[in-house]
């Protein structure tokens, strides 16, 4: 059974590897989640591994519990799921949980539902009650919990709402880039689902560095760190904003505090070769051990795993003793200014993310055993810290 899925989620891939790429520039690949929209770019990175496990050839298909393209688009439109659809979506998600047993191989979907599961997990009841109320106000709460069992319906929308950020990158959603930058007078607007903006901006901090003297070039004035306050402050409360309003604050925040955690959203690099900036190594190539050349930002993306549900993730976030992340540093758990949370992943960049061999290769670098590991240690490391953080943040805001 698995090789016929194998075979049939081989062909989705192929047939989307055909469709023109989508518009490849930095503010696109930046916390991209797994969408049928870049379908294109994932299945590239298949066609170059060739091995392609079942686990990449379902990156595509995050929300989708059926094998082709139109009828995910379907599953994902609100209210547009059968209740037969909805049920062979839960029964997918299982099957997958189930199927999925060797580490979730990102920051792309697995990774982002993995810290929510984690941050779910740490909430106080009262925060979480609170939680669970303002999520129910996003436009495709409905969607996420159908055909989940109602016990579980509150943490699968918790968990689902963490990549919404990246949903309304596809033009499905209705949100626009058109005149969104981060120097528009909108950019930092908190408006809640009225705003149709897709805001990528808000996905990164770059915090530049250079070893070549090259000079570096300021952080958009608008960027996760100022949105995480200004968030932050929207969520609590005392903001006195109306709770629709707050449920976008606060699923906002759901991704973000996961992308301030990873190292490349947090940094450029630049050098005399690349004078503006590297755009978080998405201008730098790596050649992984297994073998595709790509990016090595979208390296880090995926490091905590690629395509997963809901279900998956609460499973390897905290479920399965083969891929549940580790307890959060406490000490570090505690540090609540996000500012911090920056300073530390641009560190981390420099120090991991761009150590040897990335940091003395010109072209495409081979990354050796060494480099690979503290990648995979530090992604983990970062996504309980984030998982941690983000439960604080929410326990004092909603309390
Ligand atoms: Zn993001």
């Amino acid at each position: 059974m698995v090789g016929e899925d194998t075979r049939l989620w081989r062909q989705v891939a192929h047939e989307a590897a055909r469709r023109p790429r989508q518009v490849d520039n930095h503010l696109d690949v930046r916390g991209v989640a797994v969408e049928v929209a870049h379908v294109p770019r994932l299945a590239a990175g298949l066609a170059a591994r060739q091995t392609a496990s079942l686990e990449w050839a379902m990156l595509p298909f995050r929300c989708c519990a059926d094998i082709t393209p139109a009828s995910c688009a379907r599953a994902k439109m609100p209210g547009g799921s059968s209740r037969e659809m909805a049920m062979r979506k839960w029964l997918f998600a299982g099957f997958f949980a189930t199927i999925l047993s060797g580490p979730a191989a990102a920051w792309w979907d697995g990774g982002h539902m993995q810290i929510a599961a984690i941050a779910y997990d740490q909430l106080t009841p009262t925060a979480r009650a609170k939680a669970d109320a303002l999520i129910r106000l996003n436009p495709q709460y409905a969607s996420w919990v159908a055909g989940v069992p109602a016990g579980d319906a509150a943490q699968v929308a918790f968990v689902r709402a963490s990549t919404w950020a990246d949903d309304i990158k596809t033009p499905e959603l209705g949100h626009t880039e058109a005149g969104d930058t981060p120097g528009n007078p909108e950019a930092g607007r908190n408006i809640g689902y009225y705003d149709n903006l897709m805001h990528k901006y808000w996905h990164f901090k770059d915090i530049g560095f250079s070893t070549d003297g090259t000079p570096v070039e300021d952080a958009d004035p608008v960027n996760a760190l100022t949105e995480i306050q200004a968030l932050t402050q929207g969520l609590s409360p005392a903001s006195g904003l109306p709770d629709d309003v707050r449920s976008y604050d606060l699923v906002w925040l759901l991704h973000l505090v996961g992308d301030a955690h990873q190292p490349l959203h947090a940094t450029a690099r630049f050098s005399h070769a690349q004078q503006h900036g590297d755009q978080g190594g998405n201008l730098a190539k790596v050649i992984p051990a297994s073998g595709e050349t790509i990016a090595l930002h979208a390296y880090w993306d995926r490091l905590l795993g690629g395509y997963t549900t809901p279900a998956g993730a609460i499973r390897d976030a905290l479920e399965d003793k083969n891929t549940k992340l580790p307890p959060a540093d406490s000490a570090l758990a505690g540090v609540s200014d996000p500012s911090v949370w920056f300073d530390e992943s641009q560190r981390l960049a420099q120090n991991v993310a761009y150590a040897d061999p990335v940091l003395s290769c010109t072209q495409a670098c081979e990354l050796d055993r060494a480099y690979e590991t503290k990648a995979r240690q530090t992604a983990r490391a970062q996504a309980a810290l984030a998982g941690a953080r983000l439960a604080h943040l929410i326990n004092e805001a909603l309390k």
